[in-house]
C-alpha cells in the first residue's frame, strides 16, 4: 500500500497535468485518486491543475465513505465513485476519470465498445461497457459505474466521459491513453463502414495471452 507522502501527492498532480497536456482531458474536468495506507488521496474539486500544490490534494480517511475530508479544499465531486470502486475491488489502487474527446463522443451514443480491436482485452473482457447516465457527483452515477466496471478495468460513463483503474497510477494512466485511442480508432472505422468484431473465442485467447504480463510492470 502506498504512503501518503508529498511525492505521492505530486505524482497525482503530474498525472493531471499530463492528462491535460496529452489531450486526454481539458480544463478542470476529470479527477484522479490513489489508495494509500491512510485513506484515499483525491484531487480537489474544480481547482485548475496548474495551480494545484501537493498540500491541495484532499485525503478521505479510511474507506473514504465517512463524509470526512482532510485538506483545505473540497474533494472532487466524484469522490463517491472513487471510494466505491476501492471498496468493491481489492486489486485497484488508482482511479482516473477524464472527459477525453473520443471516449466522451462515444459515451453520448450510450453504447458499449465491442471487440473492434484486440486491445479491448486490456480492460478485462470482450467489450468496454457504457454506464447508464446519472448526474455527475451522484450516488446513482457511482452505482452505474460499478455495474459497468464489473470484471473490467475501464468503462464509459453515459454522456460524460470515461473511468479507468489500475494497480497503480502509472497503469491507470496507460489505460486512459489506450481507451481514448481505441475510441478514436472505433469512431474512425465507423466512418468508413462496419468494423469487424473479434469473436468471443478470439477475445478469450487474447486475454489468455495478456495474462502473461501485458500492461503489468514492476512497481516503482
Ligand atoms: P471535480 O472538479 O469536482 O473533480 O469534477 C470534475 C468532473 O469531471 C465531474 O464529473
Ligand atoms: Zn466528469
Amino acid at each position: 500500500m502506498k504512503e501518503n507522502t508529498k511525492e505521492l501527492r505530486q505524482s497525482i498532480i503530474d498525472a493531471c497535468l499530463l492528462m491535460n497536456s496529452s489531450g486526454l482531458n481539458q480544463g478542470t474536468s476529470g479527477n484522479i485518486s490513489v489508495r494509500t495506507d491512510e485513506g484515499i488521496l483525491i484531487t480537489p474539486s474544480s481547482l485548475p491543475y496548474e495551480d494545484t500544490l501537493p498540500g491541495d490534494i484532499v485525503l478521505l480517511p479510511g474507506n473514504g465513505l465517512s463524509g470526512e475530508s482532510i485538506g483545505s479544499h473540497r474533494p472532487s465531486s466524484e469522490w463517491r465513485f472513487h471510494a466505491d470502486i476501492y471498496g468493491d475491488r481489492d486489486d485497484i489502487h488508482a482511479v482516473v476519470h477524464t472527459h477525453s474527446t473520443y471516449a466522451t463522443t462515444l459515451s453520448m451514443l450510450r453504447k458499449d465498445i465491442p471487440s473492434c480491436h484486440y486491445m479491448i482485452g486490456v480492460f478485462g473482457g470482450d467489450s468496454v461497457r457504457c454506464a447508464d447516465y446519472a448526474h455527475y457527483g451522484s450516488e446513482e452515477l457511482s452505482q452505474n459505474a460499478l455495474l459497468a466496471l464489473k470484471d473490467r478495468t475501464g468503462c464509459l460513463l453515459g454522456t460524460h466521459g470515461m473511468i479507468v483503474c489500475g494497480s497503480d497510477l502509472k497503469q491507470a494512466m496507460w489505460r486512459a491513453a489506450e481507451l481514448e485511442t481505441l475510441c478514436k480508432q472505433y469512431y474512425l472505422a465507423c466512418q468508413l463502414g462496419e468494423p469487424v468484431i473479434l469473436s468471443k473465442q478470439q477475445m478469450v485467447e487474447v486475454r489468455d495471452r495478456m495474462k502473461t504480463g501485458y500492461g503489468v510492470w514492476p512497481k516503482e
